[in-house]
């Protein structure tokens, strides 16, 4: 076992998130919760009207079984749920692309990641195609998997609870020595490593933690959680079509189309995930696992579950504006994020910066000029433009933009104390020549 009292690689961490023990817990109960009520809402038999004009309490929790049943009697959906999870997983390490390396970590090596969300993405369209001409469209998978949808939510939940309670138990075994890490420490994350057991196994104590050349984290963030959003919303329209004789309609159609580009965009350009703070900075815990695995396809899906038993017909101008809104959010997200990605790879040197004691530079040009974060702006454009697709049936619909703009105003205020921290005096400077967080004139 490891030293759990805090050593020179793995410091004992000061600082608590999220009010700490309490906060922690508060999420741990209630995000699960929000995630269930959310889908209860959201029922085909039973969907909330306008501003919540037929809410009956009863309806939140119908037909919802005791935990114990999710736990032990729920076999089938257990098997289904692992055997994907797994398969994807096998996926990941056999299937061709590229090697990439993240970056440094505290005891100088490098962790080397397989790049294959090209082949995962062709492998997966194929599996759908040739299942749809196999099957005459009838699909029985995604049948079952909008049928189940709640059982299916419920097993996801606690798959992360388990996921993350193996991560945590791991992570205090030793692992391979080498020539900085000689004790063949496991590196922890710089806010996972309190002591306490609840904040940790939320936070996550280990930063990469890893299953032979597996690493867990960038595969949850990026494989079963995502894939499983884009086949929820594809059983969605299917559902639709099947009970229309093989029509279908064109916000299901849109909202499919839009966020299944958002959705392979994020498989097809991992590597950029390399150096986002998810991969570089936060642990694996519950937080990540519950975040990519449940929250992810479970509330993301959100508009088309809701589209697909009440849906809406945009017609062409409506359909325009939320595609403009889309096409205009992802440009900002997308531009904005290369010229960074491009500045660090020093292939924008005339560009205005800020040269930092620590080495590193802070572009303060171009989009980078306008706001500290100008890709979370864009960011939220794209989940505006999403629930614009539900238009103004009901306000549940836009609870996702409303959960983004937390998750990313929380996300800037946390950057902003690594990065106050870390660059001391140099990042006050920043803030006088880029002095807007997010909406340029506005936050
Ligand atoms: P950023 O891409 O803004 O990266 C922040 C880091 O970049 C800082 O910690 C700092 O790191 C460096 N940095 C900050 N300012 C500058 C500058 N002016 N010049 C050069 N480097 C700078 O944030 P995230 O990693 O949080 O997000 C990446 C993307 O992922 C965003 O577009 C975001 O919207 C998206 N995202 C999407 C989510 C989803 O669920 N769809 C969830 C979360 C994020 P350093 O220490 O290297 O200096």
């Amino acid at each position: 076992m490891s030293n759990t009292a805090g050593s020179i690689l793995n410091p004992r961490t000061s600082t608590y998130e999220f009010s700490g023990v309490k906060g922690a817990t508060l999420i741990t109960l209630g995000l699960p919760l929000l995630v269930i009520i959310l889908n209860q809402l959201i029922r085909p038999d039973y969907y909330i009207k306008g501003f919540f004009e037929n809410f009956e309490f009863e309806q939140l929790f119908y037909n919802i079984k005791p935990i114990s049943y999710y736990i032990f009697h729920n076999g089938r959906i257990w098997c289904y749920y692992i055997l994907w999870f797994v398969i994807l997983a096998i996926l990941d390490v056999i299937l061709p692309g590229y090697t990439m390396y993240g970056v440094a970590l505290r005891d100088g090596s490098k962790l080397k990641y397989n790049i294959n969300g090209v082949s995962i993405s062709i492998f997966l369209i194929m599996v759908v195609v040739y299942r749809w001409k196999l099957t005459n469209g009838e699909m029985p998978e995604l049948q079952f998997l909008y049928n189940n949808h709640i059982d299916i939510c419920l097993t996801t939940i606690l798959f992360s609870f388990l996921l993350s309670t193996i991560v945590y138990i791991t992570s205090f075994f030793p692992t391979t020595k080498s020539e900085n890490n000689k004790k063949g420490e496991r590196i922890l994350a710089v806010g996972g490593n309190s002591g306490n057991v609840i904040y940790d196994w939320f936070i996550g104590r280990e930063l990469n933690p890893r299953l032979g050349p597996l690493d867990i984290k960038l595969f949850c963030e990026l494989r079963p959680g995502m894939l499983l959003w884009l086949l929820i919303n594809l059983s969605c329209l299917h559902h639709y079509y099947l009970q229309n004789n093989g029509k279908i309609n064109d916000s299901l159609l849109l909202i499919n189309v839009l966020q299944g580009f958002y959705i392979f965009d994020g498989v097809l350009n991992e590597e950029g995930c390399l150096t986002m703070i998810d991969i570089t900075t936060d642990g694996f815990g519950f937080m990540l696992a519950f975040g990519d695995l449940a929250l992810v396809p479970f509330t993301y899906s959100l508009q088309a579950r809701y589209l697909s038993c009440s849906p809406v017909t945009l017609g062409f101008v409506k359909c325009s504006l939320i595609i403009f809104a889309m096409v205009m959010g992802y440009y900002i997200f997308h531009s904005a994020n290369k010229q960074k990605s491009d500045f660090r790879q020093g292939k924008l040197d005339d560009m205005e910066c800020i040269q930092t004691k620590r080495g590193t530079k802070l572009l303060c040009d171009g989009w980078w000029k306008t706001s500290q974060h100008i890709n979370y702006l864009g960011d939220w454009l794209i989940s505006l433009s999403w629930c614009l697709t539900t238009w103004f049936q009901t306000p549940l619909t836009y609870y996702y933009s409303l959960y983004f703009g937390i998750l990313l105003l929380h996300r800037q205020t946390r950057d902003e104390h690594k990065c106050r921290n870390k660059y001391g005096k140099d990042w006050e400077i920043y803030e006088k020549k880029v002095p807007y967080k997010i909406i340029p004139y506005v936050y």
